[in-house]
């Protein structure tokens, strides 16, 4: 099947309109949702390390604020564009729908590629752009978060640059900060945990609770990292874990701790350079159709495509990153039987901490670490069996079944709030 010149925003409009013919919706019901409220485009100069002015193009998108705050993370990256990021922040409003937590959506990203920045550099940037965006920014308006190459370190800057500007500690501004400036417990983990309380409610619904399965995992940072982490220490295997230099494969199971401690404390900072008696080297990407019972795609965006989906050996796959499928790749998978768990549900544990912390935050109270692990689980337990009664209602994938419980919630709260003026 030829695949059309993949736009990241409309791929999601084609999900979103399916959704609301799924459930008889007409146009009008749902028109407001297919685009966002708001874009800001940033020009950002920063004085870099040798004395020379370079200028980042930056943005933040806010799809929709209509059930709550608008929410969502900021990515630095190379390949960040407009639409991108309009996709990005719109399923976010989907994620915080799915999961039903009081938040809209948006998103954040500036166009570089941050390895290439000295720290100071680094910060220079992320002050500047948050000075850039803050008139759309605050605890009630709009609450940034890591995402793609950015963590706890730079959201502790944001924070202090919010709050400078606004004249008191604002820790609500932003959430994934360190915890001593507000941060949450359980926050670094949440993606990956919900990622792999998903893998198991998945299990227990198509597989029969079968243990022992192989698992391949692609991108081994926050979200692949955590959740391959947690597999491994219950039963899976992980027999494939792959990064953008490349990967490893190992039928017996790869040595998880070693890896990420080699990832996190090695001289590379990724997998470049791993060694392990008895893995075999993967080319970048061919994680994706290796010998496996589950996938896990934890990078980006465009990965199963057209081009790959069909040899694709994995039954279910459970979607850590954002947007990793195309829409012609997903009836490919369809056709093939392949079950997948849908990003907006599969990602949302970050989120979900994400809101711990910021009522945290507006209360003032901080929880302990089992409080927000057992709440983030009864909010993924609930949202998976949610998702999967209505995708079997409509005889549906589980990724129409989570737009479909998003977009009700959504067009159910604009219905009551009405159309301003
Ligand atoms: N960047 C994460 C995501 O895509 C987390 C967003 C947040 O916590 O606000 O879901």
């Amino acid at each position: 099947m030829a695949e059309q010149k993949y736009n990241p925003y409309e791929n999601m409009l084609s999900d979103l309109d399916g959704a609301a013919a799924l459930l008889g919706m007409t146009r009008s019901d749902y028109e407001a949702f297919r685009y966002p409220e708001r874009e800001l485009k940033v020009a950002i100069p920063i004085r870099m390390d040798d004395g020379d002015i370079r200028v980042f193009e930056g943005y933040r998108i806010q799809h929709s604020g209509t059930r709550g705050p608008c929410k969502g993370g900021i990515r630095y990256h190379p390949d960040v564009n407009m639409d991108e990021v309009k996709a990005l922040a719109a399923w976010m409003s989907l994620k915080c729908a799915v999961v039903d937590i009081p938040y809209g959506g948006a998103k954040g990203g500036v166009r570089v590629n941050p390895k290439e920045l000295s720290k100071g550099e680094l910060e220079r940037l992320t002050r500047r752009f948050t000075a850039m965006i803050s008139p759309i920014l605050g605890p009630e308006r709009d609450i940034p978060a890591p995402d793609v190459n950015t963590n706890a370190e730079i959201m502790g800057w944001i924070m202090d640059t919010y709050s400078m500007m606004n004249g008191h500690a604002t820790p609500g501004v932003v959430t994934g900060k360190p915890l001593e400036i507000g941060g949450s417990l359980g926050r670094p983990e949440a993606t990956g945990r919900g990622v792999f309380l998903c893998v198991n409610e998945a299990v227990k619904a198509y597989f029969g609770g079968k243990t022992g399965l192989r698992v391949a995992v692609q991108g081994m940072g926050n979200v692949g990292g955590f959740a391959a982490q947690l597999l491994a220490e219950d039963g899976y295997k992980i027999v494939a874990a792959g990064g953008s230099a490349g990967g490893y494969y190992k039928a017996d199971g790869l040595d998880v701790p070693a890896m990420l401690d080699y990832i996190a404390n090695g001289p590379t900072r990724s997998l470049k350079g791993y060694e392990e008696p008895g893995a075999i080297k993967l080319a970048p990407g061919a994680e994706l159709t290796c010998d496996c019972d589950i996938l896990l795609p934890c990078a980006l965006e465009h990965v199963l495509t057209a081009d790959n989906a069909g040899d694709v050996k994995a039954k279910l796959i459970v979607e850590g990153a954002n947007g990793p499928t195309t829409v012609e790749a997903d009836a490919i998978l369809e056709k093939n039987g392949v079950i997948v768990v849908p990003d907006i549900l599969a990602n949302a544990g970050g989120v979900v901490v994400s809101y711990f912390e910021w009522v945290q935050n507006e209360q003032h109270l901080y929880w302990d670490l089992a409080e927000v692990r057992e709440r983030l689980t009864k909010i993924m337990l609930r949202s998976f069996a949610e998702v999967q009664a209505l995708a079997g209602e409509h005889k549906t994938s589980l990724r129409m079944g989570a737009y479909m419980n998003a977009l009700q919630r959504l067009v159910k709260a604009k219905k009551i709030r009405g159309y301003f003026p």
